[in-house]
């Protein structure tokens, strides 16, 4: 088996990476703030995610992927002030939201979805055993900081100058209970808008409710133990988030808290292009009102490789969309065809290499996406030629159902095995025209539209094809 690279943000290098325990990869990927659907870019960094957790499985591995949810922060305390409700009245629907537009980006679940706010009392035994070591205190104000200087190692993420960030001191003036202007919160007192939002919890310090950092420590640790193996994030993460759960997990466990850190480039939606064709695509909702599928955008996504900037441009989207449209010809070709040629097995064989070396060398999407280009152009070559050679057939379609199985540009299992089931339902259709029964054709064209599937009468019969 091939060896597994990944650019580690902490070293700054690609390294070879294997789950510790051989077998599992554990993974935290910080998870979205809900007082908003999440917009575009932040699902460009969680499809990078997504990509990298079935990247995983290929190699062999399982995953424990935890994604928290931030559904306590100022944000969002702000907005129900505003409007008179609890945070969990703002946040409940938003969670709804975002688990329906990541299943419409077909973005797998991850095994632990935790909330902030079922998880205070982790926190709090977090902040205890800070407060024990002596890398936290309280300050006048009734909150608990993080005293940066007492822990030796911060900045190593970030690589800031830890100097830099002592001299900045004196600069932010506003908050001056604190020992240094750089120390962070871990512990917020309470505010009167926090009570009335049902944002205050009690603790040893009197009430208040956690900082964003500690949430990610408490629940990272909570379900992956005090060693992860990787912790994901977009690249304005690592500092200070990162290199802020890096202080409040270590600093307490004296362990390393991920063996690897790893972060993906920004979703560029500013372009000035954009205006015009894409509008404003700044939602999955909006994505899916400009009848942009799923396939396009991860298409589109994985076009790029996730360690550059990425621009959202009606150009590229169109580039997408044209690519996405072969796969699903050679898709439908391959579930139609009843035989190929011997030397099927031969171009598999190596575009599955190519596909998998390409994914196993830091993710690389766009070489992978390349060798499945390449695989449809060969094969349809092959098919061309019209044999009937089953091996090389089966060889064709494994290979695609695998490395489709990760990238995900058409949807799994729909294309291969469920042709015959359609032309049933198309027949059943039929017959309901045929004796008249026009709400029930309508309804089964309906429901196959809803599969993406789109059904074109003419004078010979009826044709159908997948849309998406
Ligand atoms: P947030 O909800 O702001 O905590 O962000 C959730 C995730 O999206 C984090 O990993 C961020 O780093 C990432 N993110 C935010 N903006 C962008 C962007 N424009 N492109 C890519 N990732 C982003
Ligand atoms: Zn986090």
């Amino acid at each position: 088996m091939s060896e597994f690279r990944l650019y580690n943000t902490m070293t700054r290098s690609v390294d070879a990476l294997t789950p510790e325990d051989g077998e599992t990869v554990r993974m935290y990927t910080c998870g979205p703030t809900v007082y908003n659907p999440a917009h575009v870019g932040n699902f460009r960094t969680f499809l990078f995610e997504d990509l990298l957790r079935r990247a995983f499985r290929l190699r062999g591995w399982n995953v424990d992927q935890v994604m928290n949810l931030t559904d306590v922060d100022d944000k969002i305390i702000k907005r129900a002030a505003e409007k008179g409700l609890t945070i969990g009245q703002v946040t409940e629907p938003v969670i709804e939201i975002f688990h329906s537009d990541r299943r419409y980006l077909r973005i797998e679940d991850a095994e632990t979805y935790p909330r902030a706010t079922d998880h205070i009392p982790e926190m709090v035994a977090l902040v205890e055993e800070l407060m024990k070591k002596g890398i936290a205190y309280k300050a006048e104000d009734g909150s608990v900081y993080y005293a940066i200087d007492r822990f030796a190692d911060y900045g190593k993420l970030s690589r800031l100058d830890t100097r830099e960030i002592k001299s900045g001191a004196r600069v932010s003036q506003d908050d001056y209970t604190k020992e240094n202007a750089q120390d962070f919160a871990l512990w917020k007192a309470a505010k009167e808008e926090d009570e009335k939002t049902e944002a205050a919890w009690d603790s040893p310090w009197g009430r208040g409710r956690p900082g964003w950092h500690l949430e990610c420590s408490a629940m990272a640790m909570r379900y992956l133990g005090h060693t992860m193996d990787v912790h994901c994030g977009g690249v304005d993460l690592v500092f200070p988030h990162h290199e802020d759960e890096i202080a409040q997990s270590e600093g307490a466990t004296g362990e390393t808290f991920s063996r690897f850190w790893c972060h993906g480039e920004f979703l560029l939606t500013d372009g000035s292009k954009m205006a015009k064709r894409v509008g404003n695509v700044a939602t999955v909702a909006d994505m899916r009102a400009q009848g942009i599928s799923a396939a396009a955008f991860r298409a589109f996504v994985f076009s790029t490789h996730y360690r550059k900037q990425l621009n959202l441009s009606p150009d590229a989207l169109d580039a997408a969309t044209e690519g996405v449209r072969r796969v699903g010809d050679f898709a439908e070709r391959l579930a139609a065809a009843r035989g190929g040629t011997p030397a099927l097995v031969q171009i598999a064989a190596e575009a599955e290499r190519d596909a998998s070396e390409a994914l196993f060398d830091d993710l690389n999407a766009p070489i992978a996406m390349g060798a499945l280009f390449t695989f449809i152009r060969r094969a349809n070559g092959e098919l061309d030629k019209g044999g009937s050679d089953v091996p090389g057939l089966e060889a064709a379609r494994h290979t695609f159902s695998r490395i489709n199985g990760v990238l995900d540009i058409v949807p799994e299992g729909e294309v291969v095995d469920d042709a015959d089931e359609i032309e049933a339902r198309l027949a059943e259709r039929r017959e309901a025209r045929q004796t008249r029964d026009f709400a029930r054709s309508d309804a089964i064209r309906k429901e196959l539209e809803g599969r993406g599937i789109e059904i074109k009468d003419g004078p010979t019969g009826t044709s159908w094809k997948r849309v998406r």
